[in-house]
């Protein structure tokens, strides 16, 4: 983990924003800057100063994970710490991030600065830290791609074991049990295992329904390496598949592998998007494709950059991130793939490996 590299990259930001500081509290943000994992703890960073609050428990987690940090003890929430620690340091814009600090925290900051007559202003950012995630480093994607192989392994332990009258719940156990013996950290987010006219809802949870013969079945898995996450979401069918499953998914994997063939550095999340989109409404699915086509992958499991209708975020090389069209029909049911790409020599290339 190159901490001093990223340390760097920010501050060039945050000079481009004129602001002389800024207060992470995002947990991933946290751990990308600092290497800290611990469950509390808050970063100021100055064009000088690394400092990172922390309460008792953590001291000595946070004084080995983040040896170039300056370790503060902490025994309050930031309104008693915070504005002492920027008036010593001198600051006068002081960059908060806006999509995580609660709004009883700016409340409580802004009461306890009036009140001190204090000069200092919070500037709301948003995406600094994001934006530079967003770009991957090759150990990054090392890890990435390990998670990735353990999807993909998974779900071929998965096609092996699974039979019509099993459970979508006992399926997702099993899938979950997998994943752990062979490594996942934790499960980065609630396995999906959606059949019949369940697999209807994008994000269904497991049911004791039993799996009948000849519906489509959505399984979506992700592990986690290092804390770095993979997706792969894909839809079978045991039995004998009918023309609506058939039409569906010949639709969905044409609108996948056209924005696969398609995608290039430069593009944005909404041209992306629309590559995959023309292709389903073509086929008359226009109205069940209600998602976007796709999410950068990372220390979360979504994040930058979002592929999706009116997102102006542009593709660059480095980026990782999914693809994954969907055709959703109520009452009957659902078809997704989904396949983790990584952005190299202004294309995609892709990570997932799993069969479709
Ligand atoms: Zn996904």
């Amino acid at each position: 983990m190159n901490i001093d590299n990223r340390l760097e990259k920010l501050r060039q930001k945050l000079a481009g924003k004129e602001i002389d500081a800024v207060f992470i509290s995002q947990p991933e943000n946290r751990y990308y800057l600092s290497g800290f994992d611990g469950s509390t703890g808050f970063l100021l960073i100055t064009p000088q100063n690394t400092i990172l609050a922390t309460d008792f428990r953590y001291l000595e987690q946070a004084r080995t994970q983040a040896p170039d940090y300056e370790i503060l003890r902490i025994t309050n929430d930031a309104t008693a710490w915070l504005p002492e620690l920027v008036a010593d340091l001198n600051l006068r814009r002081l960059g908060f991030e806006a999509g995580h600090v609660t709004f009883t925290m700016y409340r409580g900051l802004t009461e306890v600065l009036n009140k001190a007559q204090s000069q200092l202003r919070l500037v709301p950012v948003d995406g600094l830290v994001e934006s530079l995630r967003a770009i991957k480093e090759p150990e990054e994607i090392e890890f990435i791609t390990n998670a990735v192989k353990m999807t993909d392994d998974a779900f071929n332990y998965i096609q092996s074991e699974i039979g019509i009258g099993m459970s979508e719940q006992e399926i997702a156990w099993e899938i979950e049990k997998f994943l752990r013996e062979n490594g996942s950290q934790t499960i980065p987010f609630d396995i999906a295992v959606a059949s019949g006219p369940n697999s209807a809802l994008p994000h269904a949870k497991p049911s004791p329904r039993a799996i009948q013969p000849d519906e489509p079945v959505i399984i979506d898995i992700g592990a986690r390496i290092e804390g770095y996450s993979s997706d792969l979401s894909r839809t079978i069918c045991l039995g004998t598949p009918d023309n609506t499953f058939n039409k569906a998914y010949d639709t969905v994997l044409g609108a996948q592998l056209t924005a696969m063939a398609i995608i290039k550095e430069g593009m944005t999340g909404d041209q992306a998007d629309s590559l995959a989109r023309e292709v389903i409404e073509q086929a008359g699915y226009g109205e069940a494709f209600g998602h976007g086509l796709g999410h950068g992958i990372g220390l979360s499991p979504h994040e930058s950059p979002r592929l999706g209708q009116n997102s102006p975020e542009k593709l660059a090389d480095g980026m990782i991130f999914t693809i994954e069209p969907g055709i959703y029909i109520n009452g009957w049911g659902g078809v997704r793939i989904e396949d983790v790409v990584i952005m190299e020599d202004g294309k995609p290339r892709t990570l997932t490996k799993a069969n479709k």
